[in-house]
């Protein structure tokens, strides 16, 4: 071990189990590669006032867990807790919902950073896949990110899901709606934070996960009383054609989500077996964040799924994932010239797209064998002084235990031809 470890509320991806975080990513990035999203970057890192004001100033996110840092030219940054605000201020900046038909459909795929308290299925670093439509009010729209969010994790095999729905009304019927349970909160036995929160962000009192403050909010006046009728009309259609695609769904008017800039459709997605972090994966429409970026109205739907949670997932529901070996063939040489050969070999043979590895570092024939075998890989290539003055190599099929003298000049397209 070295003096350096990783910092705290941190872990590092490494072999075999890397491959599990990759596979989850592209199982969930397939389905949006497969409805027209196209693949979106942007910087790790932003001003500090996109995240407050594309997040929300009240929000934890910004008040508490923000990486937050002055540069040497004085600028002020923030690592990216979240996704959205830099997407959206991406496509702004680069005027894509005026170059085409909307919504402007996006995916992403990356690290963000919150200075949380560490626990199982909370980290400091953790990585999302997101996807974002931006630009279009219709209900299609939310239907289509909540079904393949549901088909991704389906594709994984996860099966103990659940998706919570909710709507957060509009600019017409929210305020209306907070003014009442602001008028409701402001009557309860509150510490004092809770108070100035009733102020700047009542919804999220609803939120409070303490049972002497949830004991109190039997009887808040409840937002589906005060939905008017384009946001019922708007959340009936998104269930109805959530139902049609036989997607299960619960009703969950307590689901307010963390962040300030969602209107109408939220949802999330929570796992049984994770315990006290059993959000997966969330988000909602917000149709009002572009507006508060200095852009024009262009109400979005989006959602983020968390990786590091989807892993934690399936092996709470002991779903192993089937990643095929990366390796077919591992080429073992003995002795100085096979070495130069079969390297040869292994280069022809990589450039013909089969995934191949190769005996480094000397190793005598037992040991090498070892590391083809622990490789995965299918066929082994082994030559010595004898064969290569034969002109063969003994091409092993490490599954049946076979092996077989192949004319040197014919084994890269013979064992293509066999693996194909
Ligand atoms: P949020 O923007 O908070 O709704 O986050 C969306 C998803 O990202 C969550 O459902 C989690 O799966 C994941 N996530 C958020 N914060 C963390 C964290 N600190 N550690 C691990 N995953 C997280």
């Amino acid at each position: 071990m070295s003096t350096f470890q990783a910092p705290r509320g941190t872990y590092d991806l490494l072999p075999p189990d890397s491959a599990t975080y990759l596979a989850v990513r592209e199982a969930i990035a397939e389905p949006l590669k497969n409805s027209g999203y196209g693949y979106v970057e942007t910087p790790g890192f932003e001003s500090v006032e996109l995240f407050a004001r594309g997040v929300g100033e009240s929000t934890d996110i910004v008040s508490k867990e923000m990486y937050a840092f002055e540069t040497k030219g004085g600028s002020k940054l923030a690592l990216r807790p979240e996704g959205t605000a830099s997407v959206l201020r991406a496509a702004l900046e680069a005027n894509l919902h005026k170059q085409g038909v909307l919504p402007v459909k996006l995916w992403y795929s990356g690290s963000y950073y919150r200075y949380e308290k560490p626990q199982k299925g909370r980290y400091r670093h953790f990585s999302q896949v997101g996807a974002e439509a931006i630009g279009a009010e219709d209900p299609a729209l939310d239907a289509e990110l909540i079904i393949l969010a549901d088909q991704a994790y389906r594709s994984l095999g996860l099966r103990q899901f659940r998706i919570l729905l909710n709507s957060l009304g509009d600019q017409e019927c929210r305020p209306v709606y907070r003014e009442a349970l602001q008028g409701f909160l402001r009557g309860l036995d509150l510490d004092e934070e809770t108070r100035r929160r009733i102020e700047i962000n009542p919804l999220r009192v609803l939120d409070d996960k303490r049972s002497e403050v949830q004991k109190q909010l039997v009887g808040a006046p409840s937002l589906r009383d005060y939905l008017c009728e384009a946001c019922r009309a708007y959340h009936d259609e998104v269930r109805a054609l959530l139902t049609g695609a036989g997607v299960v769904f619960e009703d969950d008017e307590k689901l307010v989500r963390g962040l300030d800039y969602y209107t109408r459709t939220t949802f999330e997605f929570v796992h049984d077996g994770l315990g006290s972090q059993s959000a997966v994966g969330g988000g909602g429409r917000y149709d009002g964040l572009s507006e508060m970026l200095g852009g024009p109205a262009l109400p979005s739907v989006g959602w983020a799924l968390g990786v590091d949670r989807t892993v934690l997932a399936l092996r709470a529901e002991g779903v192993e994932l089937e990643i095929p070996a990366s390796t077919s063939v591992f080429a073992v040489p003995l002795g100085e010239e096979a070495r130069r050969v079969l390297f040869g070999v292994v280069t022809r043979l990589r450039k013909e797209g089969v995934a191949t590895d190769f005996a480094y570092g000397g190793r005598g024939l037992k040991g090498a064998m070892k590391v083809a075998n622990r490789s995965g890989a299918r066929y082994t290539i082994v030559a010595g002084e004898r064969d290569l003055a034969e002109g063969v190599v003994q091409l092993k099929d490490m599954e049946s235990g076979e092996q077989n003298a192949i004319p040197l000049a014919d084994v890269v397209a013979e064992v293509a031809a066999r693996l194909s």
